[in-house]
């Protein structure tokens, strides 16, 4: 196995007995690329020498015998709708072509505080619009464990990049299921925190209620690592929660459960894959047989959960995306001769089908007259699926569910027909609504495809989470398998 493709845990551990320099991971990650990223397609581009350079500083702090952070060292890509100073940002958009970013995300300051190499840009659904990452205006990103099937979405290319083992770390962000879904179509661990719990300063929005960034890794403990380097609250973004961070490694190997779960019955209901279902279940078994109490739970507000998303999430991309008018933001049409021109057709040409659809539905549930039938409804619903979460956590711990009805689909099977696209989130919307913190989990195979599942904690309890979840990733090999490429 090469550098690349193994845990941060793994190589922070190399990296302490100097048996490895940061310069030579690096070098393994390249190479990588360079062998199979021309199949998978999950890098939209990187700066190498821009990468070394920072490679070369942690080697230089290591050689001086300082003391180093777990991630010193350590490669954390991007997806492409987070900030790099001073390189490009398209969040594969030809609406940002030729855009660069001038400063730093917080959650990139943060890696870069902790040593880590931030680096590279990754494919992604168009401005996190979709499910599968063939929104791309950039790119296709292939499934590492069947390039004919996608990685799904919208942080395609983070997943993929892991799962590859083209960097050991990558971030992705979640609306509406765009970290846990291709994380699970992958076969590696995605954590979606609490909405709040990480700066969203330097991340181009999509619906500002929803949007949340995390980690994507081959372990539960890689994942932690990297959520402890960029929670907190931050003065940029009003909506990062202040509440102290806890020390998720030490704590979560003082959780050692067993725990009472709930199983909510709606996400078991028709249109879960038989054989995705049955991976559930296992997961489910494995809980009961550590002791646990598996209760069940009814969450009766999931069945209005797309619809409210495809309002709420519109009506936010709808304002959000207003600023890419052609003159201070994106592309600009040279065939316009007018002021309208300008925006009209720059926008025409600038956002891809996807993003228009989004874009029309939103401006369409905020439009006046229609303003109280969808959008203030959708908000008084999405009340009542955050009461549903509420109530059971009366009763358990944490929730476990699958993350995906199905394993992904073909690349171009499901172009035409959105609607099954959209009810894809179905299990993971919810918990974005919700503003919960789940974490998908790696746990077997159906149709020869990964399968994850996802266990939905408490606000704020990320901790519960890792503890469970290593629980389970501990007892199996799934974090140690990697896709023959
Ligand atoms: N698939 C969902 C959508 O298209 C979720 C996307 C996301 O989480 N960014 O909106």
């Amino acid at each position: 196995m090469s550098l690349s493709q193994q845990t941060a845990v793994e190589l922070a551990a190399l990296l302490a007995a100097k048996e490895i320099s940061a310069r030579e991971i690096l070098e393994s990650c390249f190479a990588r690329i360079a062998a199979v990223d021309g199949r998978v397609g999950a890098f939209l581009g990187y700066d190498a020498e821009d990468a070394l350079a920072q490679a070369d500083a942690s080697d230089a702090r290591r050689a001086k015998g300082e003391t180093l952070g777990p991630l010193d060292g350590i490669p954390v890509a991007l997806k492409d709708n987070i900030s790099l100073r001073n390189q490009p940002l398209t969040c594969a958009s030809k609406m940002l072509k030729g855009y660069v970013s001038p400063y730093d995300a917080t959650v990139t300051r943060k890696l870069r505080e902790q040593g880590a190499i931030v680096w590279g840009w990754l494919n992604m659904d168009e401005f996190a619009m979709g499910a599968s990452t063939e929104n791309s205006g950039r790119q296709i990103t292939h499934n590492p464990w069947d390039l004919s099937r996608a990685p799904g979405g919208s942080s395609g290319g983070s997943a993929a990049a892991v799962a590859a083992g083209l960097t050991p770390l990558a971030l992705g962000s979640d609306t509406g299921g765009s970290i846990r879904q291709p994380a699970s179509h992958c076969g590696v661990v995605g954590m979606k925190p609490t909405y709040g719990r990480v700066s969203r300063y330097g991340v181009a929005a999509f619906a500002s209620s929803l949007d949340q960034v995390g980690p994507i890794g081959h372990t539960v403990e890689d994942v932690a690592l990297a959520l402890q380097a960029i929670a907190g609250g931050d003065p940029h973004d009003g909506t990062a929660l202040a509440n102290s961070v806890p020390h998720y490694r030490e704590e979560m190997q003082r959780k050692t459960g067993p725990w009472t779960i709930g199983v909510p019955e709606e996400f078991f209901a028709a249109g879960l894959d038989p054989d995705v279902k049955a991976q559930i279940e296992n997961a489910i078994a494995f809980y009961q047989q550590q002791g646990c109490t598996i209760k069940k739970v009814s969450l009766p507000s999931t069945a209005q959960a797309v619809a409210v998303y495809y309002i709420i999430s519109t009506a936010e991309a709808s304002s959000n995306l207003a600023r890419y008018d052609g003159i201070r933001y994106g592309h600009r049409s040279e065939k316009a001769t007018d002021a309208i021109d300008i925006y009209a057709l720059s926008r025409a040409e600038g956002f891809g089908d996807e993003v228009k659809r989004r874009i029309i539905l939103g401006t369409y549930v905020l439009t006046s007259g229609y303003y109280d039938a969808y959008y203030v409804r959708a908000q008084k619903v999405r009340t009542l699926i955050r009461d549903d979460f509420m109530r059971a956590f009366g009763e358990v711990d944490f929730i476990l569910a699958p993350v995906s009805p199905t394993t992904p689909f073909k690349l171009g099977e499901r172009a035409t027909d959105l609607l099954s696209v959209y009810l894809g989130d179905i299990y993971t919307i919810p918990v974005n609504l919700a503003g919960l913190p789940a974490i998908s989990v790696p746990c077997g195979t159906a149709h020869d495809m990964p399968v994850g599942f996802q266990l939905i904690g408490k606000p704020l309890d990320e901790v519960t989470l890792f503890a469970a979840a290593q629980q389970f990733e501990q007892a199996h090999d799934f974090a140690a398998r990697r896709p023959n490429l």
